[in-house]
């Protein structure tokens, strides 16, 4: 179990130059990995393709770049704490109580406060793995314990899942679709799932890549909302609308729990800028929506490219596809890499690659098809 403070006495041969004593630090953070920062891969002709991060290859929308300039103008004030405009125009979009949402500083952050808000040292938190990488970190941060449910065939296992939910658990993530592998779970199955976690237990169902799902059976968790006060969705603009570098995401649940989850607000982080930003891009749904068709359009062409290569590739329904390589994942990434393509490998498991724009795909499928086959 992590523990939140580290009660050790200060070692009997502790420097004593002043310059050397480091403050201690809690177990649960020195024990974490520092961040790398990743260099872009560069193919020998200079050429640079971002597939690593998830991210949109479209440019800001106009609507969001007007937006910015208007708000940039202000940002000698402080934001509105309460992100009223924004919190207004999410609610009437999707049928919302306004009450029952909660801004943060992009769905990681959402995410953080969530669990600060109902989870600590000897309380468990529970998700699928592989899935979304800061669900460890924000649960060690958070003093909590980590239980990891191993997907099945690369897709969530509800049943086993709710099999682990113990009086300890105090928060399931449900990544739909799931991140790394792009996989989703069906409306009925989630239903069940939902109908076995024991109230107390907060669900988070993590969609951040809600905008790409095509699949007609995988639900819409906002609406599964009314009558589950123990669900939250998390949604964020950063995907499909193109703001990852402005940090703004959000929580939407049962207004009683959303009043009480707020309390963990981080004030201000949800910044003024982002805030506009995010409202210009719900208005502008329609050029959202033929971006993400551009993309899952691409999503279609390169699972289909890879499957006649003989690759093995998981239905996605997101914006990225998984290749579960296993041993060889460390090797196709650096092969990718040496082609200028940057994708996320996780060595011993898969590679994940993000869907660009036709020539970006083009280029990676080149880069797969010169992989020597297993
Ligand atoms: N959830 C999932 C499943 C993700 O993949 C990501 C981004 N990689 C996030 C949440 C966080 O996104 P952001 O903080 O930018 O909203």
């Amino acid at each position: 179990m992590t523990t939140t403070h580290d009660t050790q006495a200060p070692a009997a041969d502790a420097p004593r130059d002043p310059s050397e004593q480091l403050p201690r630090f809690r177990e649960a953070v020195s024990g974490l990995v520092n961040y790398r920062p990743q260099k872009p891969a560069l193919s020998p002709e200079g050429r640079s393709y971002p597939l690593a991060a998830n991210e949109t290859p479209f440019g800001t929308l106009p609507k969001v770049a007007e937006a910015i300039a208007e708000a940039a103008a202000g940002i000698n004030r402080y934001p509105d704490n309460g992100g009223q405009a924004l919190v207004a125009e999410i609610a009437e979009r999707f049928g919302l109580d306004p009450e029952g949402l909660m801004l943060g500083c992009g769905s990681v952050g959402v995410a953080q406060q969530l669990i600060t808000a109902v989870a600590g040292p000897g309380d468990e938190v529970l998700y699928a793995w592989p899935s979304f990488e800061a669900y460890p970190i924000l649960t060690r941060l958070a003093g909590a314990t980590s239980v990891q449910v191993e997907l099945r065939e690369g897709v969530h296992d509800l049943t086993a899942m709710a099999d682990r939910v113990t009086d300890r658990t105090r928060l399931v993530f449900v990544c739909n679709p799931n991140n790394p592998t792009g996989t989703v779970v069906g409306r009925t199955e989630l239903e069940e799932f939902l109908d076995r976690v024991p109230a107390g237990c907060l669900v988070v169902l993590d969609e951040a890549y809600y905008e790409y799902v095509r699949d007609t059976g995988t639900p819409d968790g906002l609406s599964l909302l009314p009558g589950r006060p123990g669900l939250v969705v998390l949604r964020t603009f950063s995907k499909a609308y193109g703001l990852a570098g402005l940090r703004i995401g959000y929580a939407a649940g049962d207004p009683r729990v959303i009043g009480t989850l707020r309390k963990a607000y981080l004030p201000y982080s949800a910044g003024s800028v982002a805030q506009a930003a995010a409202v210009a891009a719900l208005r502008s749904g329609g050029e959202v929506r033929r971006r993400t068709d551009v993309i899952t359009a691409e999503r279609t062409r390169v699972t289909d490219a890879l499957r006649k290569l003989g690759w093995r590739v998981p239905e996605s329904e997101a914006n990225f596809l998984w290749l579960p390589l296993g041993e060889r994942a460390a090797a196709f990434g650096a092969h990718c890499a040496s082609a200028g393509i940057s994708v996320r490998a996780v060595p011993g498991t898969g590679v994940r690659v993000t869907l660009g724009l036709p020539a970006d795909n083009d280029a990676f499928l080149a880069a797969a098809t010169a992989f020597p086959p297993s």
